[in-house]
């Protein structure tokens, strides 16, 4: 089995769920007591989110870089970035390594060509829907995306980082969610992404009427593909 490098702790509340996610998949294919070989680099979220504020990509880069250098140093076969957003610098990320970084948009695009998508809608931080970096990896699979209108944006943004990084789930985010989804498809989308690792906390496949694709799931079963490949 190889080992995989999470970079994690943005926020640690959809770390936590990489890990449950990846062990209990290489247990269900492996069977027995198997469990993943894993290193996690867990950050100071508080530091990330103000680089963010400021715009500090350059320097978000050169710190996620050194915990993925780090994280094959001490003999990580891949790395993950546990976050939709932070994929932002994922260049910077795979220049400072020569094992792979398993891309989250890249494991996404997969799915939603599975499923037949064409035109899904984009939910995730503001920096993921406003910058062009999360759409364009997924076109590259040939996959166009739109995002929810203004004030929309800004209520996913707010419930992810005021409520779900804190490990606050009210039941009002499902709905509040749910209705957001829905102006998306009234729009022509004919899929979703939830494109922040913690949305699935608040969201699941079976509260929307088209197909739902959670990155977190996704991301992580990704990385056990890769760790199980051959073994
Ligand atoms: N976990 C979130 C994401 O997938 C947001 C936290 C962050 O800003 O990294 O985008």
């Amino acid at each position: 089995m190889r080992t995989i490098g999470l970079i994690g702790g943005m926020s640690w509340e959809s770390t936590a769920l990489y890990y449950r996610i990846i062990n209990r998949e290489v247990a269900e294919r492996l069977g027995g007591l198997h469990s993943a070989r894993l290193l996690l680099h867990s950050v100071d979220f508080e530091d990330v989110v103000q680089g963010q504020r400021r715009g500090d990509w350059d320097g978000l880069g050169a710190q996620l870089a050194d915990a993925a250098a780090g994280l094959q140093h001490a003999g990580a076969d891949c790395v993950l970035i546990a976050t939709n957003t932070m994929h932002r610098v994922a260049d910077a990320v795979q220049a400072a390594l020569r094992v792979p970084l398993l891309h989250i948009a890249d494991a996404t695009a997969a799915a939603i060509k599975a499923a037949g998508c064409r035109r899904v809608a984009l939910l995730g931080t503001r920096y993921t829907m406003e910058q062009p970096f999360y759409a364009a990896q997924l076109q590259r699979h040939g996959i166009d995306c739109i995002v929810p209108e203004d004030e929309d944006r800004a209520a996913v943004h707010a419930l992810i980082f005021d409520e779900l990084c804190k490990g606050e789930v009210a039941p009002s985010a499902r709905t509040r969610l749910q209705a957001i989804v829905a102006r998306q498809v009234a729009r022509g989308a004919d899929g979703v992404v939830l494109g922040c690792t913690e949305l699935p906390l608040a969201l699941q496949a079976a509260d929307v009427t088209v197909p739902l694709f959670d990155t977190t799931t996704l991301h992580a079963l990704a990385a056990v593909d890769f760790a199980l490949a051959g073994a």
